[in-house]
């Protein structure tokens, strides 16, 4: 089980290294000093995270070459867009042409997108996000493994079903080893290249638990770590990179300070500690995936504009977008489930303001429309997946929201279901780097 394509070195200048994909050449970043020109490599997000066997990767490639080129012809077909007719407004059609040709949309333009629910258009808008993300970034698909490795958390953020004040949730820590172990399977039995760690914020694991794990980690997997666990201090985070993490999953939920502080209760948690850490930690050179929840009470679409606007300032490589999916063990469990459009308006609207993004389908998407809602994100201009590896154990326990999907499968089975649906759509289960 493969997820990365191994991509053979052509050049070496500094820390990049030139890599080539079936005549294709993408730029990595190196850390690793043993490296020559001609190693195969795995990269992820753009960074090198394994030198391989070089008769290994030449088997991989043989394997891959056919379906490479298959599945590229036919996510091309795919993302054809026929002349749409039937659209009225025609300023809706000059703010669509003007993303085609790579002109940066006003903030009515952006506004006029997200607040349209015509049938025509709204189907214009996702197919040209689909194809811009084709365009850009061809048919690659990070699917990325994510460990939730505890349910503790010392915050009461009210749409969160595992904030504290939900005693009716029995909690779990995995211990360091444990982690290492459920991480260790997934990249080395189950070929996950790229793994997020994510938990709420438990103090029980210091800065130096995160670093034995991360190092750990790093030692038995060739892989690209993305930790996911709230708010740390600047020194955490930065010896976190030290030690080898090198993203962050790390949301600021909205960008309106007012409604940041009626959802996020206690004294530390403020909208502008969050951007600082989220701007400190992009300057430590971490690959940041941040986004926002879609249909919070009294959010607007403007506010919507604005989480992506701030998204992207916040140089974001990932965007993470999903809906609230209401807990019925927090304040917020009368909220009314945000409607599948709205959260691929924003999905397709951010494609068509970052054309290069990654952009996640995120597990809250899939749960808000279980049949569809994956194969939707993908075709409005998503182009990231990520699947739980937690053991079956824990799964249901990790209750952010309820009923969350994936959850009633086993690991295998969801991988298979992925890949299915990715050669479906004519993706490729890839990450070609930068
Ligand atoms: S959203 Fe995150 S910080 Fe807030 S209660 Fe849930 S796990 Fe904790």
């Amino acid at each position: 089980m493969c997820y990365a394509i191994p991509g053979k070195i052509l050049e070496l200048r500094d820390n990049i290294a030139v890599v080539d994909y079936f005549g294709e050449h993408r730029n990595v970043l190196n850390d690793f000093t043993d490296v020559q020109i001609g190693d195969y490599i795995y990269a992820q997000g753009g960074i090198l995270v394994q030198k391989i066997p070089k008769q290994d990767a030449i088997l991989i490639l043989k394997e891959w070459e056919e379906r490479f080129f298959q599945l590229k012809k036919l996510d091309l077909k795919i993302s054809r867009i026929k002349e749409e007719v039937g659209i009225e407004d025609n300023k809706f059609i000059k703010i669509i042409e003007k993303t085609r040709e790579g002109i940066s949309l006003k903030r009515d333009e952006v506004l006029r997108l997200l607040k349209t629910n015509d049938k025509k258009e709204l189907n214009l808008l996702f197919k040209t996000a689909n194809k811009l993300r084709q365009k850009h970034l061809k048919n690659s698909c990070c699917v990325h493994g994510i460990i939730e490795f505890s349910n503790h958390c010392r915050n009461d953020c009210l749409y969160c079903g595992i904030r504290k004040s939900n005693k009716k949730l029995k909690r779990y820590r995995m211990d360091v080893d444990e982690i290492v172990k459920v991480a260790s399977f997934a990249v080395n039995r189950l070929g996950f290249k790229a793994l997020v760690l994510q938990s709420g914020e438990d103090f029980w694991y210091t800065t130096e638990k995160l670093i034995e794990m991360i190092k750990k980690i790093k030692e038995k997997c060739g892989v690209l770590l993305f930790m996911s666990i709230g708010e740390r201090s600047f020194d955490c985070y930065k010896r976190m990179y030290e030690a080898g993490a090198r993203g962050v999953l790390f949301r600021f939920e909205t960008s309106n300070p007012r409604l940041y502080k009626k959802l996020h209760r206690g004294p530390k948690l403020k909208f502008q500690n969050r951007i600082k850490l989220l701007r400190y930690m992009s300057k430590l050179g971490y690959i940041i995936a941040t986004g926002s929840l879609i249909g919070l009470p009294g959010q607007t679409e403007e506010d919507l504009m604005n989480d992506i606007l701030l998204t992207k300032s916040l140089n974001a490589e990932m965007y993470s977008f999903g809906p609230l999916i209401p807990h019925s063990e927090t304040p917020l469990a009368n909220a009314s489930l945000e409607n599948i459009n709205t959260v691929l308006k924003v999905l397709a609207v951010s494609r068509l303001i970052d054309p290069k993004a990654k952009i996640l389908v995120t597990t809250a998407l899939e749960t808000l429309d279980k049949e569809n809602g994956r194969k939707l994100g993908l075709l409005s201009g998503a182009n990231s997946l990520m699947i739980n590896v937690t053991p079956t154990k824990y799964k249901n326990l990790y209750s952010i929201y309820p009923n969350k999907a994936g959850n009633e499968r086993e690991i295998e089975d969801d991988i298979e279901k992925t890949l299915n649906l990715l050669y479906s759509l004519g993706r490729a289960p890839t990450d070609l780097g930068i």
